[in-house]
């Protein structure tokens, strides 16, 4: 618990309906018998304080702790940033571990396989999410050495990891999610890409194929491409590039799953090429991570960020106010290494050598909103990439403040900055775009840089809990046109978007477009330009009406190669059994 005592002047947060149900269920902490014994200005104090406190190991800083306590609890009780659910849920409760992200690997032994099951579940228990790459494991059917029986290959062990995961929720709140990985050239890559044909199956995963450019360049040349054993590294059969993507795009198309993740960027990315290769993301994908790596994330929230125009000037983004929020922000997410406690000494010693953290943005869509710009156009995805810029030019300047304060991250002058003028840098990432699934609900803005699902809609969350939401700026702006009902909002919540409502004005309806109402490429677009800024990777989804075709699939992932993405995921409307957030009637 923080020594810094709550001062008596701290203001009352404002909470909006939907997060007063969250911060409660999640967030607020509970005694043995579940009963919520704190407030959420104490929760958001607790986390300010407790992180807050951690400077005190610094003796360089420009910050008292119990000014930059006051400081942090302002900037998320406006909601100008938050940090990832598990610092929220675990900072300065004596539990301590506060990152969301990890990854994890799976060695080829049955040792190997256990201890990551072991591993996996204590993260989950603490809050995390896990990231595995099973491209190490043995093909099915390869000989065991030690039996001299055969292998059964890395699917039946994903069983085993997601069923382990189904009996570990995270605090008795939710379950952690995985992310299962598996190179194109491992053997069993057909069984993997078909692992979720059934719907339910694998619920607890994340699937992506880990593809490679020399794959793609087959795709391309319709060529065929090795299968290699990884255990021996010998080939041991070949397929067809084209006829694989093909049917990774078919299954793409039936069920979202799986994804895919571009391994060559990934790695061209690595800050610390010295210590191994990435060979998996997170579960979301936006974090790819050494194996035993963990990574914290904080989301910075671009709506709040907006500036009305004033004496005929136009609205901008208020850039000093901006500037100032990521190095609150940044000072905040290297002090959270500090606070947490990993489960396992390995994943200290990695994490203490890189110092990653994850900066990234939300409310993208509400900022675009206020602005007057519609998410599918160039002036939009400009926007998007000077904005990212912004932010990673300025998460890099307050690193390297951090650096002159702090040290530089300690594998500096092996990482590829140590042979640059860049650094050096108190992290060896700053910058990544996570989904801010709750987040988002918690500070009532639009999730990461993602268009709204709809203006109006019911968000089911929880154990099916039903919250009805419409978009703050649409309202307002309905209301200036003189063009609010309540009947109309009803009938908007219905269908989620304005499109086709020819009485409203064009204004209206060309800049409150809906995921569903864009186009795939500008989805696509979208990601590109905050990934060329974003040192880590960027989580969106490419959102499909049902009567998408697979070869707009195709062309979504074959463009994502093009973009320089890191990965792309795509979801067609209704391809899922149950859907986090649907529109209508059928709910
Ligand atoms: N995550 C998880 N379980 C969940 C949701 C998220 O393990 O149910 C992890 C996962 O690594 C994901 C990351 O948290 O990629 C960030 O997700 P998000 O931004 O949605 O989390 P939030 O902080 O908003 O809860």
């Amino acid at each position: 618990m923080s020594k810094l005592k709550m001062p008596n002047s701290l203001p009352e947060p404002n909470i909006n309906e939907n997060a007063k149900i969250v911060l409660q269920r999640r967030y607020q902490r509970k005694d043995t018998t579940g009963v919520v014994y704190e407030t959420p200005k104490e929760l958001f104090w607790r986390v300010a304080s407790s992180i807050a406190e951690e400077e005190r190991k610094y003796g360089e800083s420009v910050y008292t702790p119990s000014k930059l306590a006051r400081e942090f609890y302002d900037l998320m009780t406006s909601y100008r940033f938050l940090p990832n659910s598990p610092t929220l849920m675990n900072a300065g409760t004596g539990l301590g571990q506060l990152a969301a992200c990890f990854v994890l690997p799976v060695e080829d032994s049955i040792e190997g396989i256990f201890d990551a099951v072991k591993h996996a579940a204590m993260i989950h228990k603490s809050g995390g999410g896990t990231g595995f790459s099973f491209s190490r494991l043995r093909a099915k059917e390869s000989v065991v050495g030690s039996t001299g029986g055969v292998a059964s290959g890395p699917l039946s062990f994903l069983k085993i990891f997601n069923c382990a995961t189904e009996q570990i929720k995270q605090g008795g709140t939710r379950r952690g999610a995985n992310m299962g990985i598996l190179r194109v050239d491992h053997p069993d890559i057909m069984d993997f890409i078909k692992a979720k044909e059934r719907d339910g199956e694998l619920n607890n995963f994340n699937l992506s194929i880990g593809l490679t450019e020399q794959f793609m360049q087959a795709v391309e040349k319709k060529e065929d491409y090795d299968l290699i054993a990884p255990n021996t590294h010998e080939v041991v059969g070949q397929l067809n590039a084209r006829e694989v993507f093909n049917i990774l795009v078919n299954k793409a198309w039936e069920s979202g799953d799986p994804g895919i993740v571009f391994l060559d960027r990934i790695n061209r990315d690595n800050p610390t090429p010295a210590q191994g290769e990435i060979e998996s993301t997170n579960p979301c994908g936006e974090q790819p991570l050494l194996p035993y790596e963990a990574c914290n994330l904080g989301s910075i929230n671009l709506g709040a960020c907006f500036a009305k125009g004033k004496n005929g000037h136009d609205s901008e983004i208020d850039w000093e106010e901006l500037r100032r929020i990521i190095h609150l922000s940044v000072r905040f997410l290297d002090n959270v290494i500090d606070a947490s406690i990993y489960p396992l000494d390995k994943i200290t010693e990695t994490v203490e050598r890189n110092r990653k953290i994850g900066l990234g943005v939300m409310g993208w869509a509400d900022l675009l909103f206020q602005l007057n710009i519609p998410y599918n156009s160039q002036t939009a995805i400009d926007l998007g990439e000077r904005v990212m810029k912004f932010m990673r030019d300025e998460a890099r300047a307050a690193s390297k403040q951090l650096a002159a304060e702090r040290g530089p991250f300690p594998a500096y002058a092996e990482s590829i900055f140590g042979e640059t003028n860049l650094g050096p840098y108190r992290n060896a990432t700053t910058t990544t775009i996570a989904p801010t699934g709750t987040l988002s609900i918690i500070a009532g803005c639009s999730s990461g840089v993602e268009p709204l699902f709809a203006l109006s809609f019911v968000r089911n969350v929880m154990d099916d809990d039903k919250l009805l939401e419409s978009n703050p700026f649409f309202e307002k702006a309905l209301r200036e046109a003189d063009a609010y009902s309540t009947k109309l909002m009803e009938e908007i919540a219905k269908v989620g978007t304005i499109r086709k409502m020819d009485h409203l004005p064009e204004s209206l309806r060309s800049v409150f477009v809906t995921a569903m109402d864009i186009q795939p490429i500008w989805h696509l677009k979208m990601q590109a330009a905050f990934q060329k800024y974003t040192d880590n990777a960027v989580s969106k989804t490419v959102n499909l009406p049902n009567e998408a075709t697979r070869e707009e699939i195709w062309d979504i992932y074959w463009k994502a190669y093009e973009y320089g993405c890191k990965g792309v995921t795509v979801y067609r409307d209704g391809s899922k059994m149950s859907q986090v957030l649907c529109t209508g009637d059928d709910k």
